[in-house]
């Protein structure tokens, strides 16, 4: 029996010091995000009309065991750990990026999250999105 080649999975770098996954160090410590387009059913043709969909607003005290149900908690263990890099799985759906690949996979080394502040979801950006020729 062949062995299944390792999910391919980009590193993600956040910057949404709002969401509740957000840990300090421009970590997420969601066990996994979703990028979809903006506007559900257009396709998007730059970062701006991406979003993270698995953004999710804390209060304003950090509450990093928010969403409890999707949380890495090894990862939350290892983000407590100087120098530790920790990463959700993603899942993207914006199959316009030179980066997605079937089964909704993103190819990319690293993307990063964009958003600071944001008071929803569609305030956020994959800006690493590049249209695809
Ligand atoms: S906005 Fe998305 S990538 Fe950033 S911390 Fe929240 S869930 Fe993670
Ligand atoms: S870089 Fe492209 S494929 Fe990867 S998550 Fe961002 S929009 Fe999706």
């Amino acid at each position: 029996m062949t062995e299944k080649p390792p999910r391919v999975n980009p590193t993600v770098k956040c910057v949404v010091n709002t969401c509740n996954h957000y840990f300090p160090g421009d970590k997420c410590v969601a066990a996994n995000i979703d990028i979809l387009n903006q506007n559900v059913g257009d396709m998007s043709r730059e970062a701006s009309q991406t979003m993270c969909k698995s953004f999710s607003e804390r209060s304003s005290i950090p509450n990093y065991l928010g969403s409890l149900d999707n949380k890495n908690w090894g990862g939350l263990v290892s983000a407590l750990m100087p120098g530790q890099q920790i990463t959700p799985t993603v899942t993207c759906v914006v199959n316009s990026c030179k980066y997605w690949d079937q089964g909704d996979v993103c190819i990319a080394d690293t993307i990063a999250i964009t958003g600071r502040e944001a008071k929803e979801c569609q305030q956020t950006d994959c800006e690493t999105f590049e249209k695809r020729e």
